[in-house]
């Protein structure tokens, strides 16, 4: 088969004692699972869990220097512990749900904060605030065999100042129930992330800023925020 044009290859993120990395399929992100989180964004009662998306062309393996996005004057960090799936699996039962985990890192779910509530308020979809280009870094991922998550210090800091401190054990969805109620909306398939949901104290950012994303047992993330992209000046 030949193609009438070229377009890049999908990414892929390093792996923790190996050279081979993780090919990245699609990425699913959690919305408010942390309850101080979801106070903030204006949420009163426990919901069910629930999905949002990004194009597995807006992740920045390993992390690095990204130009502050087009479109915003209000652009958010996110520190989330990511979930990599391994093996297919639909209608995973909790007790089992871990089984089909590769393994775990440090991501940042970068919004346009402005965009998802002007959406958000018109009950229109998210997408332009949530998914564009470098929304999705993400860190080292260390293999399950390791460990899986179910407490841990989750911290981010801005130019060396606490921003974001929370706990894994806080989630109010594990990763196991994260991954048993996603099966249920749509077979799980190897090359999965799934951003797990933020702590409290998200914030804006600006050109300059060094973000930096530490869960316990994990490789820390860091971005720094650069200048805009000339070409959306
Ligand atoms: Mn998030």
């Amino acid at each position: 088969m030949s193609l009438v044009l070229e377009i890049p290859s999908l990414p892929s993120a390093a792996v923790a004692g190996t050279d081979a990395r993780f090919p990245v399929g699609r990425i699913f992100c959690v919305g408010r699972n942390y309850a101080a989180h979801a106070a903030e964004m204006g949420q009163t009662e426990r919901e069910a869990p629930f999905f949002f998306t990004k194009f597995p062309q807006a992740l920045v393996p390993g992390g690095g220097t990204i130009p502050y996005p087009p479109a915003t004057s209000n652009f958010h960090y996110e520190g989330e512990l990511v979930i990599a799936v391994g093996k297919a699996g639909a209608k995973l039962d909790p007790k089992n749900a871990l089984d089909v985990v590769f393994g775990y890192a440090c991501g940042l779910d970068l919004t346009r904060r402005d965009l998802q509530f002007s959406a958000r308020d018109k009950g229109r979809p998210w997408d332009m605030g949530k998914n564009f280009a470098n929304a999705a870094p993400l860190g080292t991922i260390r293999p399950a065999k390791q460990g899986h998550f179910e407490r841990g210090a989750i911290t981010l800091t801005v130019d060396g100042e606490t921003k974001q401190e929370g706990n894994i054990a806080d989630m109010i969805w594990s990763c196991a129930e994260i991954l048993a109620h996603l099966s249920t909306l749509d077979r799980l398939l190897p090359g999965d992330l799934v951003y797990t949901g933020t702590p409290a104290g998200v914030a804006p950012v600006t050109p300059g800023n060094v973000i930096e994303v530490t869960v316990d047992g994990l490789e820390p993330l860091r971005v720094t925020i650069g200048e805009r992209d000339p070409a959306f000046a």
